[in-house]
């Protein structure tokens, strides 16, 4: 059985299943499925399209025999010239003294190794007396650990292929390996081991591409239909009416994308369901401004709201513009960290009676002495900055709130349809009308003076500009270090008038405030600040951001704080401050002075970063493929991602026998079963 244990092979001891295990190759399954991680191709190709220190196949022939000469103690080396394309080559062979005894003047040989093209050159690891053959010679190569050579891996993977591989059930149904020409899953395993050649490579590729994509979606989906009609009954009955009369109390009228993202929104909460929904948009596509009807919507409906944000700035500019735009219809109130004592036990108590209806706050809304009334939804910004655990609590807070998670990260719909397929996701894609795009440049620190003379002359114009200060490694204490030093540099530079602001993490939440405040009100006209003003600050004035260091940060991180500026109806511009010394860094700076658009960014980012980065360090919610590459392969995934929804849809895990394979992996993986609340 497959379930058994490798020990179960000849000539698998004790100790080296042990050492297997250590690899994670428990069973005989884990053992089939442990894949080359790459494939080492030996075909011969003209030596113009070898790449200089690139691993090459050539063939030739010898053109004298081989001299051997030893060094050191116990080394030796061959030398000899090869003729290939009428061109000498020279051969060098080290340590396999034993090999001048089969290489022959006038004998065609085919030689593999390290190409030097500068020195007409190959440091050979492999040679073969005679030709190439018409095929590529493909190796896999697996990754070991340990006691556990590749030579002894294989030797063993072909003993368990040969027993087993009968045992090896297929898993889709019949009329997608026909409709997609997929080999099925046997023999696309034994490919993956001993491919025959490239075409046959590429299928058995293509099949495990598609099944890992299909069931890694069928499971996401499932999942998503599970939470979604796992609570039933918290309809809520807002009144259209008044929302309407509110939408158009606004100065502006909503753009189309906003428009259908809040339809989507109002019919999730009108639904007995409860929503689980993610909204995507870029930096000022008016995200706020939709969140915010919801909330007045919950509040119509007799129930409360709440917006959980990162950072207490943020919380406080949200709490100011909610309070003036809720004026006479809720009641707003803020929750902070550093709100303690008499006024929090105050807005508890406000809460728990229902006389606040709409509360916005940092992670303090989620301590475990906050109770609502009934709240009805909750609203969490930049959910990528908060844990899957606090989602998780804030969610379960109250009744059965609705939840709208909401992300000014563009993500690539290929990460967002596999990260974020438990959920219903709306796009913003569509800015207000009028905007300009913020022009954007790449400077060298030479040119400071000259970067300094432009804020100066727009400050004059009444503009205000933010400078993002140096980062010193992963070190918050230096970088504010850095931030003292660069303000005070600007202090002495301007002129006296001009007053320069400071901000960074270790301010007091009441000296942040002040500070903002004095930015927002245009007593400070140049705020230095760390990369604390990142998220969602909103200060229209404001129209030059100089970011420090620039190459140091990934491209959706850049965009977010060019994202602090154009906010107004002037022009506004973006310097980058970067020496950047590798292509990567030197990309994303001309990635940046060409696109403005946050999705074109993100799709960009994801290329340069790779799928695992995306999201940062942090746990991103991205499965472990085995075969399947994300960027690559997204037309399969696309692919894998209708068919399961349409699997789920016409409920064919349940109906149709064809899925009854997948339906008893998906019982295994304890989703099939899974019962919330
Ligand atoms: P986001 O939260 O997506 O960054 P906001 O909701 O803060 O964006 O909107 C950014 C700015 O654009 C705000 O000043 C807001 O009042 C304004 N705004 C929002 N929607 C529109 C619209 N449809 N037309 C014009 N201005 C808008
Ligand atoms: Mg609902």
């Amino acid at each position: 059985m497959l379930e058994d244990t490798v020990d179960r092979l000849k000539g698998v001891g004790e100790k080296f299943a042990a050492d297997l295990e250590l690899m994670g190759i428990r069973t005989i399954e884990d053992l089939l499925f442990h894949l080359p991680f790459r494939y080492d191709f030996y075909e011969v190709k003209p030596l113009a399209e070898i790449i200089h220190d690139d691993k090459a196949t050539i063939e030739g022939r010898v053109l004298y025999e081989p001299s051997l000469s030893f060094y050191g103690r116990k080394r030796s080396k061959l030398s000899f010239n090869v003729e290939v394309e009428g061109v000498a080559v020279r051969a060098v062979m080290f340590n396999r003294a034993f090999a001048k005894k089969h290489i022959h003047a006038d004998e065609t040989i085919t030689l593999t190794g390290k190409w030097d093209a500068h020195r007409l050159q190959i440091t050979v690891d492999n040679y073969k007396m005679g030709e190439a053959g018409a095929q590529a010679e493909i190796q896999p190569i697996y990754s070991v650990k340990g006691n556990v050579t590749s030579a002894r891996l294989k030797k063993l993977m072909k003993q368990a292929l040969q027993t087993y591989s009968d045992e090896l059930k297929e898993i889709l149904p019949q009329n997608y390996l026909e409709a997609y020409k997929l080999p099925t899953r046997g023999a696309a395993l034994k490919t993956m081991h001993y491919p025959e050649n490239r075409t046959a490579l590429k299928h058995a590729r293509r099949r495990f591409t598609y099944e890992e994509f299909f069931l890694f979606q069928l499971k996401m989906q499932l999942l998503r239909k599970i939470k979604r009609e796992a609570v039933t009954g918290n309809a809520q009955q807002y009144d259209e009416n008044a929302v309407q009369q509110f939408i158009q109390s606004f100065p502006f009228e909503l753009t189309n994308a906003q428009s259908h993202a809040l339809q989507q929104i109002l019919a999730d909460m009108q639904s007995p369901y409860r929503m689980n929904r993610l909204l995507q948009g870029d930096v000022g596509s008016g995200k706020t401004a939709v969140a915010a009807i919801g909330l007045f919507a919950a509040v119509t409906a007799n129930k409360q709201g709440a917006l959980m944000v990162p950072t207490e700035i943020l919380a406080e500019q949200h709490y100011q513009s909610l309070t003036e735009l809720f004026a006479g219809l809720a009641n707003v109130v803020l929750l902070t960290g550093s709100i303690k004592g008499k006024k929090r036990r105050e807005i508890l108590a406000a809460l728990k009676s229902n006389e606040a209806h709409i509360i916005v706050g940092t992670h303090a809304l989620i301590q475990d002495d906050v109770f609502f009334h009934d709240l009805g939804l909750a609203i969490v910004d930049e959910q990528h900055r908060f844990g899957v655990e606090q989602r998780r609590i804030l969610r379960d807070k109250g009744m059965h709130p609705d939840v709208l998670f909401m992300t000014a990260t563009p993500i690539p719909r290929t990460l967002a349809i596999t990260a974020f397929g438990d959920m219903d996701v709306s796009v913003i894609n569509e800015m207000p009308m009028g905007r300009k795009a913020v022009e954007t440049y790449w400077t060298k620190e030479n040119t400071l003076e000259r970067v300094l003379q432009f804020i100066q002359k727009h400050v004059q114009m009444g503009e205000q500009a933010y400078v993002i200060c140096p980062l010193i490694e992963e070190s918050d204490k230096l970088d504010i270090q850095n931030a003292v030093e660069l303000h005070q540099m600007l202090i002495d530079y301007y002129p006296e008038q001009m007053k320069i602001g400071l901000m960074h993490g270790r301010l007091s939440s009441d000296e942040k405030e002040e500070v903002m405040r004095e930015f927002a009100s245009n007593q400070i006209q140049v705020l230095v600040s760390t990369t604390v003003v990142e998220v969602g600050v909103n200060v229209p004035n404001a129209t030059i951001m100089v970011i420090y260091d620039a190459e140091r940060f990934g491209l959706s991180q850049l965009h977010q704080l060019r994202g602090r500026v154009g906010r107004g109806d002037q022009q506004s511009y973006c310097i980058l401050i970067a020496d950047p010394k590798s292509e990567t860094g030197k990309e994303r700076m001309r990635i940046m002075s060409e696109t403005t658009d946050g999705f074109e960014l993100a799709e960009q980012d994801l290329k340069l970063r790779g799928p695992g980065d995306f999201f940062g360090k942090k746990q991103s919610g991205l499965p472990d493929f085995k075969v399947a590459d994300m960027i690559h392969d997204y037309r399969a995934l696309e692919t894998a991602r209708k068919d399961a929804a349409e699997v789920i849809e016409t409920n064919a895990l349940d109906n149709n026998p064809a899925f009854e394979p997948i339906r008893s992996y998906l019982e295994s993986e304890g989703v099939y079963t899974l019962k919330l609340d």
